[in-house]
């Protein structure tokens, strides 16, 4: 493995335990991991169990288990975002003191209600609590308050992009009702705690981006570089979220899977790689990965085999 040197990058790996680890979510994991690894850099893991109902029991150790055998061996030890519900509050904390927070009432029905247009990511909050609660309602969820202006960004695969979260978003939730921090806060405060600076993940999140970048200049957190990769999706135009058939077994068909992950990528692997175990593999993408060929497509819908 290469020491990382000054400039070599951190990047991770940020599975959710829903289930095993399957193609779609291969992807992101051969695509970070190669990103970080050609030069010289780092390779975390985090487990995004903030959700404790969506879980499945068992599947982050499943999820780990299958890395290490495919030869994705991660640096220092695995996050757990269910452990890590401090660093979670006291960042609230440091925004509410900043006097960017405010208590919503308002339910998920009215919201709808009164948004009926939805914005680039879902309904947009209305502002309806922005300037107190209203007489006679109870505090429901935190929301922060979003600029009316354009956050901008240079992605690694899809150049400059950028969106207006008054417009897309408005003030979001960084806390539900049910207590449960918010992905986007969470994620933001571990990836500056673990000094990631190289967020490489699926283009389902190219949205979320800006609503991030906007939390980390509030907290006065570094900004990582980002590379959106495009969505393996079923023809239906689902996304893929379990595994498909005997071929999706990375037990028996490793070299197979990481294999397409890396011409999903669009990888140009040599010819004699193409039988390849996938820790040779994974050591050629750690070597030769080419961010240039990566597809400039939020998403690439995979043939009916599942291949
Ligand atoms: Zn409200």
């Amino acid at each position: 493995m290469a020491v990382p040197g000054r400039c070599a990058p951190t990047g991770r790996f940020a599975p959710s335990p829903t289930g095993p680890l399957h193609f779609g979510s291969l992807i992101a994991a051969v695509g970070s991991y190669c990103l970080a690894r050609r030069t010289g850099g780092r390779w975390l893991v985090r487990i995004e169990d903030l959700d404790a109902p969506r879980e499945v029991p068992g599947a982050a150790d499943d999820i780990l288990r299958t890395l290490e055998t495919l030869g994705l061996c991660w640096d220092g030890d695995v996050l757990r975002q269910s452990l890590r519900h401090e660093a979670y509050h006291e960042a609230l904390g440091r925004l509410r003191d900043r006097g960017l927070l405010y208590d919503c009432a308002c339910s998920r029905r009215e919201i709808l209600a009164s948004a009926p247009h939805p914005g680039e990511e879902g309904p947009v909050y209305p502002g309806t609590c922005r300037s107190g609660l209203p007489a006679g309602r109870l505090p429901r969820a935190v929301r922060i308050r979003v600029p009316d202006r354009v956050v901008e960004f240079d992605d690694g695969v899809f150049g400059r992009c950028g969106q207006n979260l008054a417009s897309a978003v408005g003030d979001f939730v960084l806390r539900r009702a049910d207590g449960v921090f918010a992905y986007q806060l969470a994620v933001v405060v571990d990836d500056a705690a673990s000094g990631v600076d190289q967020v490489v993940r699926g283009a389902d999140l190219l949205g979320s981006t800006p609503r991030q970048i906007f939390l980390l200049e509030s907290l006065g957190l570094p900004v990582p570089a980002y590379w959106h990769l495009p969505l393996a999706l079923h023809a239906d135009g689902s996304k893929i979220s379990k595994r498909h058939g005997e071929g999706d077994d990375p037990l028996r068909h490793g070299g197979d899977l990481v294999r397409r992950a890396l011409e999903w990528l669009g990888q140009e692997l040599p010819g004699e790689l193409r039988a390849a175990p996938s820790a040779e593999l994974l050591a050629w993408g750690g070597a030769f990965f080419d961010a240039a060929r990566i597809p400039k497509k939020t998403q690439i819908v995979v043939d009916s085999a599942g291949k």
